[in-house]
């Protein structure tokens, strides 16, 4: 028999897909191989990906929005000052019995993302296209940069863009892996683990990845299986009790 204690003491991992509904345009410039100055990201197999610190980035991003919204306050990232535990110049109330664990103190996205003095409790795979390269012809677009005062194009400064191929759907397939709650804290130990639930609402709230976004590049959906993200009623409780400490 499963229980839930011996749940908590697994890693949990969910397979995510994002669905390219417009050409994505990722990666910083540079990889060799290819005449783009914003080439996208290709592994050794030469499959399009994108990469997990994309994905992390962004979903801790989201998962600070939605966190302040529901009233828990939140230190700033990404600058280590500024984040729990030192929060230098950061005002809130993070004395709350929540945010107290072992380590000291630290806000509810740090519990999951980690910080200067906590690992990640989320590990992220690169999002792997599932399409074999072979059949995906290489698109450099032309872009120029735009002064943005001006609204006009800036003289001498075309540069060339790869994208994957437009309206294609592109489906992009990983992992995330969600390490066991090793933290509990030490005034509240029935707390529960609101993690999943945080990750769930964060990753619905990324519609578009990689540069360009004004230009129309990287809009993007989920294929999220949402029986794999089952969270508790008492979970969904306990995070909408933000604003009250
Ligand atoms: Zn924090």
């Amino acid at each position: 028999m499963i229980t839930l204690a011996s749940l908590r003491n697994t890693t949990e991992t969910i397979k995510i897909t994002a669905v390219i509904d417009t050409a994505l345009c990722v990666g910083a410039g540079g990889s060799a191989g290819s005449l783009a100055d914003k080439p996208i990201v290709r592994n050794a197999e030469k499959n399009l990906l994108i990469p997990a610190s994309q994905i992390k980035g962004r979903l801790r991003h989201e998962c600070e929005k939605i966190a302040r919204a529901l009233k828990w306050d939140i230190c700033e990232s990404p600058k280590p000052d500024t984040m729990c535990p030192q929060r230098t110049g950061v005002v809130g109330n993070f004395g709350r019995k929540e945010y107290q664990i072992r380590r000291g103190s630290h806000c509810l996205i740090c519990q999951i993302f980690g910080n200067s003095v906590l690992p990640s409790r989320i590990l992220f795979d690169d999002l792997v296209c599932t399409e074999n390269p072979d059949d995906l012809p290489e698109v450099i677009r032309p872009a120029v940069t735009i002064n943005r005062r001006r609204q006009t194009a800036e003289e001498n400064k075309l540069y060339f863009l790869e994208t994957s191929p437009a309206n294609a759907s592109l489906k992009f397939t990983g992992q995330i892996h969600l390490l066991p709650n090793w933290q509990p804290d030490i005034a509240d130990s029935d707390r529960p683990d609101f993690a999943k639930a945080l990750i769930y609402a964060g990753l619905k709230h990324i519609n578009a990845l990689g540069g360009s976004k004004s230009t129309g590049l990287g809009w993007l959906h989920w294929e999220i299986d949402a029986s794999e993200f089952a969270v508790e009623e008492a979970i969904w409780s306990f995070l909408a009790k933000g604003g009250e400490s």
